[in-house]
Order: C-alpha cells, then structure tokens, then sequence
C-alpha cells in the first residue's frame, strides 16, 4: 500500500507545549502522509488547535500527559503513544488488527504506562501479547502496569533478554527509585516467551522480527512490517532533533547495524524507540551522529569532556540531559 493511503488520524496533546506538540505533529506528519512539514500542517489545522480530527472518539485525550498518534493502514491501525519528556520520550507502539491489539514497550514511568493500559481498552479488542524490543528499562519499568491490567497477554523477548532482566533488572529499578520515586516499577516483569525472528502473521499482520547486538543496546528486537511499509526499529535509530543514546561502547557495531537497516527495501516510515517516526533518511542521521560520538569518545578520557563534547557537536539535536546520562553510564562501564 503507498504511504499516502496512510491516514493521519489524530494526535493529542497534555504536557507537551505548543511548540513542541507542532513540532511532533510535522515531524510525524512527513513520513506518514508524504508531505513537508509545512504543508501537512496546513491541512491539518485541527492540528494547531489541538482539537483533532472530526470523528475521533478519545474523551480522554483532554487529559493525557502522552501524545498519541494514529495511522492507518486499510484493516491496520498503529497507535503509538509518546511520553512526556520526564519519561525519556519514550514510545509505545500499539498495533490493531482485526480481532486484537500487540503492544510493543512498556513505558518508563507507571502513569505513562497506565495511560497506555487505558487507551487500548478504548480500542475494544483484547491485548494479545506484549513484546519488549530490549532490555533497557525506559522500554519494560511500565509492563508493571500493562501486565496487571492486561493479565491474558503474554509477555514476549528475543532468546536472552529474559536473562538480562534477571541479572540486571532490579538494580536498574533501585537505581531510578531515587529519581522517580512510586514512579517507578517495584518489580521487573521477566518476559516469560521467546520471540523468534522471522516472519510470522499475529491477526492477520505480517511482521518480519530481527534481532540484533551490539548497537544502541546489546540485544535489540527490529520489526519490518512489509504490508504496511513501516519498519519498527526502536532504539536503532534516533530521531533527527534528539540526541541519541550512547550507554555502551558499541559505536563500530552499531554502525554496521545502520548499514544492514539501510539497504531493506520496501519501507518508507520506521517508528523509533523516542519521538515520533521518521523518515528513512533518520538512518544516515544517526549513522553520523554516532560516528561523531565514537571520535568523541576516543579522544575523551572521562564522562564530562564526552558529554561537552557531544553536546557542541550535535548543539541542534534536543535533550542534551540525555547526553549526560549516556556519559554516565558509557564512562562507568568503558573506562
Ligand atoms: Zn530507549
């Protein structure tokens, strides 16, 4: 189906300020209706007035911390759901098929999750699994929620991300309990199925799982879903006006990883793990921002020359606080 079939429905905005949610809303525009942020925010002016689209039935919108963007795809729906910053611009993917709803990530903080929990019960149709596309805790702290309010869906990873949670999972909780307080999940929800990569059809969508090392995470889920033209590639590649994450001395890796992403025909848009999907060119993006962020990181010899580094280099991309948590956490681990 050609991407101007897809059918821009419907963004919502709470926390987000108005800048910023007209940002998104062109940004999310220009992937899914093929057309230049300007123009596509002409003819959405319901957009600029935050009233959405005639027809949409969301009474909760008005209250929503999150933004949520719909498109669709004949018999397809995907949600996803964007958090507030405070919640690392996180994204949940919710696909809708014919009989059923998969969610991909969990959400950092639990209201965000909760927020999610209550938008797909909206929809109607039952949760038929829940997939983790890795094991970083901004994408699984919320599946506290998700899996108390959704008790029948299972709980998906690739083979190993199970593992990491076990070994890893509670002193990534402890760590951010601190910071987020009762925000926080109380305990690790360990996906109990393996997800196997190839193609496979979950109510009557296709998808074409990949799996992934050594790039943005160590162990990381991509999707291709070919009749919808979308690739799902989570925290892979990074919007062009954030900064990305850069938490494990994979840079080399991840770079051959964006090169394999880029020669897969067939795909126009590819939602990501933060902010709102983007346009294939956000794989040479990202492939340059982490080939700066390697000569950077060889020629820093702590966190904070890093992190400035990076910041000057990269002075348009937004969220530089999310430079200096990378830098933490590359610099505890690497050096
Ligand atoms: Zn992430």
């Amino acid at each position: 189906m050609p991407p101007s079939n897809s059918r821009f429905q419907h963004l919502s905005q709470a926390a987000l300020s108005r800048s910023q949610f007209l940002r998104l809303a062109a940004g999310a525009l220009l992937p899914f209706v093929g057309l230049p942020p300007s123009a596509a925010a002409a003819k959405n002016p319901e957009l600029a007035q935050n009233g959405g689209a005639p027809g949409t039935k969301d009474a909760a919108a008005s209250d929503r911390m999150g933004a949520i963007l719909v498109s669709q795809f004949g018999p397809v729906k995907i949600h996803s759901y964007l958090s507030p910053l405070d919640g690392f611009h996180v994204n949940t993917q919710m696909i809708e098929g014919a009989t059923a709803v998969v969610i991909f990530d969990g959400q950092l903080l639990l209201p965000y999750a909760d927020e999610v929990a209550s938008y797909v019960q909206t929809l109607g149709k039952p949760v038929d699994r829940i997939i983790l596309s890795h094991a970083h805790t901004d994408h699984w702290s919320g599946l506290q929620v998700l899996t108390e309010r959704f008790p029948d869906a299972r709980v998906f990873a690739l083979d190993g991300v199970a593992d990491q949670l076990r070994a890893r999972g509670q002193a990534r909780l402890d760590s951010f309990h601190p910071i987020y307080g009762d925000r926080i999940a109380t305990k690790v929800t360990i996906p109990t199925e393996i997800i196997a990569e190839g193609v496979q059809r979950i109510d009557g969508v296709t998808y074409d799982f990949r799996r992934f090392v050594d790039a943005e995470s160590d162990l990381q889920l991509a999707a291709l879903l070919p009749e919808q033209r979308v690739l799902m590639a989570f925290d892979l590649v990074f919007s062009p006006n954030e900064h990305a994450f850069t938490v494990v001395d994979h840079f080399d890796h991840w770079m051959i990883v964006l090169e394999r992403l880029k020669v897969l025909q067939g795909y126009d848009t590819i939602t990501i793990g933060h902010d709102t999907p983007v346009h294939r060119s956000a794989i040479d993006s990202t492939i340059t921002y982490i080939k700066r962020a390697k000569e950077i990181h060889g020629a820093s010899g702590d966190a904070k020359t890093y992190g400035e580094s990076l910041k000057a280099a990269f002075s348009d991309r937004q969220h530089a606080e999310w430079v200096d948590l990378s830098a933490r956490l590359l610099y505890a681990v690497s050096r």
